[in-house]
């Protein structure tokens, strides 16, 4: 084992490609756009769409194991690659967490507790959902919805909901309860080829204009929501059969009863304090993982914060670096714009 190909050349497979490094592995980085942050860092770059089949028999080729750093990967290329190596997370956790209908049936069938849901067709679908949710829900594409994009937010009867499905764009929707959380929390878990399974301590999260703004830990939880969260993320690893590194973002409601919300098969943007706080990464966590290594037990030895530079927050680097117990980690980005990730900060409490 040598080589692993990551598909998606953002700033989590920068991440995943310095880790890997580290541990004597070469990257490999699938992705259309030249340049970008993930290349800059790795062994090479395949320039070309994720679905090419010329590009994808080469990345075969090239690599011992495969991974990929966003949950839009095709399907249909995971599996294509699946033929010749290992591909992990397996491809069956892309499809079930692609389509927010399957991602909530299947955690129901591990026992988790979602929103109530329903999936919505057509306008008429919708007026019905929302009738059985007085009023109120979250209605969501299905499909290809990320930072709080694709949706709209229904507070009570009064809310028009005339015309709704088409300004989403006419695609396949959810229309979700809408949930009185208290806070949201995230877990971050791994699964090796053995099957151990290692958790990170919760996160708490805070996001601003549906993009994740600030991850604290420790979470003021209580020890039975972590434990419940732990046994969430252990019971959705162990039913896909997974490999890799997990992201699992949950409600916490005034009882401390968790609701989950959504999963990323793949290291996440709320776990990114592990760098700083933890001896081991998510980062480092997930190469072990996915190369067969013994994963770490996920130990935490200091209390953080992380938070996203977004779009001109960037101008604030002098004050970040000249902070104490500050970790600064940029992304190589050369372009900002509003509302582009363009680095992070932790700093321990
Ligand atoms: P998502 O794209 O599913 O992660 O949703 C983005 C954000 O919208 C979440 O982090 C919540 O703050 C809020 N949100 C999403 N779904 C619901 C829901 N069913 N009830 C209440 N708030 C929600």
């Amino acid at each position: 084992m040598r080589t692993i190909g990551i598909i998606g050349g953002g700033q989590l497979a920068r991440m995943l490609a310095m880790a890997a490094a580290r541990l004597n592995f070469r990257t490999i980085i699938l992705e259309p756009q030249a340049g970008c942050p993930a290349a800059q860092v790795a062994n090479g770059q395949i320039i070309a769409a994720y679905d090419d089949p010329a590009a994808l028999e080469r990345l075969a080729a090239e690599c011992d194991v495969i991974t990929y750093e966003f949950e839009n990967v095709p399907v249909s290329a995971a599996e294509m690659l699946a033929q010749a190596l290992p591909v992990y997370p397996p491809p069956r956790a892309l499809e079930v967490s692609q389509d927010r209908v399957s991602e909530k049936r299947f955690l129901n069938g591990c026992g988790i507790e979602t929103a109530r849901f329903h999936a919505i067709d057509n306008q008429e679908q919708l007026e019905q959902a929302l009738a059985d949710f007085s009023g109120k829900g979250v209605l969501k594409t299905r499909r290809l919805g990320y930072d709080g994009k694709g949706q709209r937010v229904f507070k009570g009867a009064s809310d028009n909901a005339a015309g709704a499905c088409a300004a989403l764009g006419g695609v396949p929707l959810v229309l979700e309860s809408l949930v009185a959380f208290e806070r949201e929390i995230s877990i971050i878990a791994a699964r090796g080829t053995d099957g151990t399974i290692a958790c990170y301590d919760p996160a708490e999260n805070i996001h601003r204009h549906g993009i994740l703004h600030t991850s604290t830990v420790p979470a003021s939880i209580t020890e039975a929501a972590a434990e419940a969260a732990r046994l969430a993320a252990t019971a959705i690893l162990t039913a896909l059969g997974y490999v890799g590194v997990i992201g699992v973002e949950f409600f916490v409601l005034a009882d401390g009863t968790l609701i989950a919300n959504e999963i990323a098969p793949r290291v996440h943007n709320s776990g990114h304090w592990t760098e700083a706080a933890c001896v081991v990464s998510q980062f480092e966590q997930h190469i072990r993982a996915v190369t067969g290594l013994a994963l770490s037990n996920g130990a935490r030895h200091s209390a953080c914060v992380m938070q996203n530079l977004i779009g001109d927050d960037i101008g604030d680097l002098p004050v970040w670096l000249a902070r104490p117990n500050t970790l600064v980690h940029l992304y190589g980005k050369t372009e900002v714009r509003p509302g582009r990730k363009m680095g992070h900060v932790t700093w321990l409490a």
